[in-house]
């Protein structure tokens, strides 16, 4: 018998299996991990499949096996295969890719935790007699008395010499016992009882359980649809199955987890990157030992080695987070399709704002429409009022509009939370010198340097550049160096100059780098400890704070300002998400947009709450420029430190695109929107098509050719989420 190994050298170069013969001694089985020789070395692979005979020559043998428990089964083995297909990327990219770090191809270490207990090694009566006759050694006796009465006890609690007496005289033992490190026990919490409208959905869904199909949950924020999650995954619990459910960051993760662990108890494993690695691990045994039926997690839980799901569940699917933006560039929501697909069973996409794409399928019938048009309860949805900055910045009001000013202090007074987005992290997004006009820049991007103060250096937001603020402008030395670009860092000073009675809590990435950072703040203003929470779109997701009744947008501008073709589609879902924040339970909530462009389709839509005006407005301008979802993109760029070498290349690239693909637009080569990024000029060219086949070979050779040209790397991004 042969076997087909996937092994870890990672190169586009030798990107495909190896054949190995297997030894009679070891019964080898798909999906197993084990070691083979390499050229003169050893190396960890994957058997991805075994057959009978091969026509090779000189076949050498898979020496060993690594760990019998297969960590991918036959439908990894389908998926990590569709994923190369998908994205281009080499299989071992995308097997490793599908893994926690710790089950990756060349990792073998065991990180599993173990609690050592001491038991008694001999019968009670052996014992008894030992006791009757050794009174004198009291500590000796203590302990066997003890466990004789526990059976079992911690080793750490015992003392240690007289212990090592007993064990020498084989009188105990110890025992190892694995424990993992995140260990659910509670009190399981009663069902809710589903209103009317939540149980036409639910029922819609259940009634097609078996088979393959893509529904598009449209549910305004508090119309409980995770609870409708939450009955779905029982009922297919109940069937012997398991359930995948996906939200898209870990921020959101702390709140709707501990919704899982009252539903669901121990019957839970999470993946996420806040876990550090031994988690992950011990979460991953969970489900490889099918301890667990239900896998919560962010975008990489979609390749939880679940066997027999039952359903996929994608919780807010507009969420740019279920694309990856490094290789494989994978979209989440394509690997859940075809999941569910191999297993014939319902995708469930949720959101209160579904992305252009998939509302179009949805309205088209190609995904079944389903909508939650009421809130939970007597919560209503806010009030929403626009505030026009351009009449504010006249009478000086340049981050506070008068009337978001009366708001916060209006409900600092009725004791109501509120909370403020701005998009932009940092003290200031740009420091210039009055005198002279000198703007830092970063030296490898073409971006101004962000100024944060607590740490009082200028960094770069694309690359790794950082450097201490000079006290004088670094070309006229003259001490007339202005903050401009109000940031994160630089409101949250505002707010407490402005407001000193409030107590404030700032949410961005620069406050949430710590583990556990995030589960604090939101846990810390969920308890009242704050009165604002401040921060990026980090804080717009999906949280459910009862006590706040104001949501301010300092600035709904910069994401309608990045030149995009969904930037729209951004601003809108943006907006519209964060003021769902506002007034989740018995009291009214308000929303304040402050904006320079007032007029902007997108925001008026918000102000109405109107996402079906908008869907219709935003389609007639896809359809006009031609993009999706009336047509398909792909996205190359063209990189090399050497301008020329950059163009070159990108010219010649569009003249092969030219040559080789016919019904397909090419624009460009052109620079990228961000030309620099660590001293890499970038070119870029944009195809769109109507259909995704004719493309797949002309850009694998595409890529293939690049391998061979020294300096210069191809970056292929098909369905891209930015142009
Ligand atoms: P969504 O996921 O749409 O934002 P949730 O499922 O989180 O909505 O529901 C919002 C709130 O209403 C939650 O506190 C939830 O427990 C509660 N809720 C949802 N459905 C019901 C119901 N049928 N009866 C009582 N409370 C409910
Ligand atoms: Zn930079």
């Amino acid at each position: 018998m042969y076997a087909e190994v996937i092994i870890e050298y990672n190169s586009k170069h030798i990107d495909k299996t190896f054949t190995y013969k297997i030894p009679s001694r070891l019964n080898i089985k798909p999906g197993m991990k084990v070691k083979v020789p390499f050229g003169k070395n050893t190396i960890n692979g994957f058997v991805l499949n075994i057959k009978n005979d091969s026509n090779l020559a000189n076949i050498r043998e898979i020496i060993d096996i690594i760990d019998s428990e297969l960590i991918l089964n036959e439908e990894l083995i389908k998926v990590g295969i569709y994923l190369k297909d998908k994205t281009l990327c080499s299989l071992t990219t995308a097997f490793q890719t599908m893994l926690p770090s710790s089950f990756k191809i060349d990792k073998n270490k065991d990180y599993s935790k173990y609690i050592s207990y001491v038991i008694l090694n001999n019968d009670e009566k052996f014992i008894k007699d030992y006791i009757n006759n050794n009174q004198r050694y009291a500590k000796q006796i203590a302990i066997l008395k003890r466990l004789m009465k526990d059976k079992k006890v911690k080793k750490e609690e015992i003392n240690s010499s007289s212990l090592n007496t007993l064990l020498k005289k084989e009188l105990v033992k110890i025992e190892k016992e694995e424990v993992y490190r995140i260990n659910i026990k509670n009190e399981l919490k009663n069902d809710v009882k589903l209103t009317k409208e939540q149980e036409n959905v639910y029922l819609n869904i259940k009634n097609d359980f078996n088979k393959e199909k893509v529904f598009l949950l449209h549910g305004v924020t508090g119309s409980g649809k995770t609870e409708i999650y939450f009955k779905l995954i029982k009922d297919v619990i109940n069937l012997g199955k398991t359930a995948i459910l996906l939200v898209p960051e870990i921020s959101l993760t702390t709140q709707i987890l501990d919704r899982c662990y009252k539903v669901f108890g121990g019957d839970v494993a999470v993946l996420h990157s806040g876990l550090s690695n031994s988690e992950k691990y011990n979460e991953y045994q969970k489900i490889l030992r099918k301890e667990v039926n239900l896998v919560v997690g962010t975008r990489s839980a979609i390749f939880a080695p679940l066997i027999n799901l039952g359903i996929i569940i994608i919780d807010e699917e507009h969420s740019e987070n279920y694309k990856q933006d490094s290789n494989p560039r994978y979209n989440a929501i394509d690997i859940a399709k075809y999941r569910a697909h191999l297993n014939n069973i319902p995708l469930l996409l949720a959101s209160a704002t579904p992305s252009l794409e998939s509302a179009a399928r949805a309205y088209k019938g190609v995904y079944k429409l389903l909508t939650l048009k009421n809130r939970i309860g007597t919560s209503v949805l806010p009030k929403v009022e626009i505030v026009d900055m351009q009449k504010e910045a006249k009478k000086r009001n340049l981050i506070f509009s008068e009337k978001l000013s009366n708001k916060i202090l209006e409900k600092l007074n009725k004791k109501e939370q509120i909370i403020l987005l701005l998009n932009r992290r940092g003290y200031s997004t740009f420091v210039t010198c009055q005198n002279c006009g000198y703007t830092y820049k970063c030296p490898n991007c073409d971006i101004t340097l962000t100024y944060h103060k607590t740490s009082n250096s200028l960094r770069c937001h694309y690359c790794e550049y950082n450097k201490k603020l000079d006290s004088i402008c670094p070309k006229c030395h003259e001490d007339a160096l202005s903050y401009l670009g109000l940031g994160t860092e630089k409101l949250e000073m505002e707010i407490k100059k402005k407001f000193p009675m409030a107590r404030v809590v700032r949410m961005d990435v620069d406050t949430t780098r710590r583990k556990n950072a995030t589960a604090n703040i939101i846990n810390d203003f969920a308890n009242y400890k704050y009165d604002i929470l401040l921060g990026t779109q980090m804080i717009t997701k999906g949280f459910d704070f009862p006590l706040v009744t104001l949501v301010g947008i300092i600035n709904a501008d910069t994401s309608l300002n990045i030149p995009d073709f969904r930037s729209g589609e951004r601003t809108f879902s943006q907006l519209l998400q964060a003021s769902g924040r506002a007034g989740r339970k018995d009291k009214i909530g308000e929303v304040i947009i402050q904006t320079y462009n007032k007029d902007n389709y997108a925001i008026l839509n918000v102000l109405k709450n109107d996402y079906i005006n908008f869907f219709k407005e935003e389609m007639k301008i896809r359809k006009t420029l031609k993009y999706p979802p009336y047509v398909y993109l792909t996205l190359i760029k063209i990189k090399s430190t050497d301008y020329n070498l950059a163009l070159n290349n990108a010219i010649k690239t569009s003249k092969f695109l030219k040559s080789n693909l016919s019904n397909v637009i090419i624009l460009g080569p052109s620079p990228a929107s961000l030309f620099r990024t660590n001293n890499q000029y970038r070119f870029q060219i944009l195809l769109k098509y109507k259909d995704e086949e004719i493309i797949k070979n002309t850009l694998k050779k595409l890529d293939e050719i690049f391998l061979n040209i020294k300096n210069v790397s191809i970056e292929i991004d098909i369905d891209p989420l930015y142009t």
